[in-house]
């Protein structure tokens, strides 16, 4: 379906570290996407800035 590239990247929470999302993006817009941003989480019931870390597709684990 995609073509290209996707990298996919996981958003951890910064204060309770919890994985609440994950995306995909383009790798050649990699400059535009911000690798810390501010998102709601579950578990501690606020927006906290997330982290973005980066997951290599179809990696187990
Ligand atoms: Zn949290």
């Amino acid at each position: 379906m995609a073509r290209g590239k996707s990298q996919f990247c996981t958003w951890f929470c910064t204060e309770c570290n919890a994985a609440n999302y994950i995306t995909a993006y383009n790798k050649k817009s990699n400059e535009r996407i911000l690798k810390e941003r501010s998102k709601f989480c579950g578990e501690c019931r606020k927006h906290v800035p997330h982290r973005r870390k980066d997951t290599k597709k179809g990696s187990g684990n």
